[in-house]
């Protein structure tokens, strides 16, 4: 595998780029068709089994039973509605490995059972990346602060940016997380903090940016990466950009 040298575009497709093709999010067919498109990242969604599988799935719960009381074999019972079966994150990994233009962006979500699990979950997600030699293709994204600190323990190196938009570029630039994905409208209200972002080297990320005008105000305020459902959209503005 040569050294990758991943794509210069601001387009993360959320949970991989299924809206066009109409296929199911966070599937193998969406994380396809985001490294098909060209995307610098793919996002996906992670949660831990309670068989200790890291599964890549939105909500709390699938088939009507929740995602971290439930083993694989009862979750599988249920195939998305693509007709594959519910992913696991090693599937993923396979496929990321596999080229080198596109990164996986990797929520991980907020645990259902507690502070110790929150944590086994993110061991056994940095221990995965680690096995798979995978750690140049990840971005660790995640709305709990505590997991966004205990990636950066087991790995200080990682690429870990916080979703929830209460804190400062300066406090994030404190705790070593290099990257504030916020909700777009994070900073249509605190503007100060893109300028305050960008003379830390704090990267800017906003979810989850579907409308052409909300992509301009952010591409018109330089923001390095925007993560959206409409990803072929936001790859036409930005052409349109370059002519
Ligand atoms: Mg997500």
């Amino acid at each position: 595998m040569t050294k990758p040298s991943f794509h210069k575009n601001k387009v993360i497709a959320h949970r991989g780029a299924w809206k066009g093709i109409n296929t199911s999010q966070n599937s193998i067919a969406s994380l396809k068709q985001a490294i098909a498109l060209g995307c610098y990242g793919s996002e996906l969604d992670l949660h831990m089994t309670s068989d200790s599988i890291l599964i890549v799935n939105h909500d709390i719960t699938w088939g009507g039973l929740n995602v971290q009381k439930s083993t694989l074999a009862e979750l599988r019972k249920t195939p998305l509605s693509n007709g594959e079966p519910l992913p696991l994150l090693e599937d993923m990994l396979k496929i990321i490995k596999n080229q080198t233009g596109t990164k996986l962006i990797l929520e991980i979500k907020s645990s259902d059972r507690g502070r110790e699990w929150a944590n086994a979950t993110v061991k056994k997600i940095v221990n995965a990346i680690r096995d798979y030699k995978a750690q140049e293709w990840i971005s660790y994204i995640a709305f709990d602060y505590e997991i966004c600190k205990e990636v950066l323990r087991l790995n200080p190196s990682a690429d870990v940016q916080y979703l929830m938009g209460n804190k400062a570029p300066d406090q994030l630039k404190k705790d070593g997380i290099k990257g504030a994905d916020y909700h777009y409208s994070v900073y249509q209200s605190k503007p100060e903090w893109i300028q305050q972002a960008k003379q830390l080297g704090i990267i800017l990320n906003a979810w989850t940016v579907d409308k052409l005008e909300e992509m301009q105000w952010l591409l018109n305020r330089d923001i390095d990466m925007i993560t959206t459902d409409e990803p072929e959209m936001l790859f036409k503005e930005l052409e349109r950009r370059k002519k």
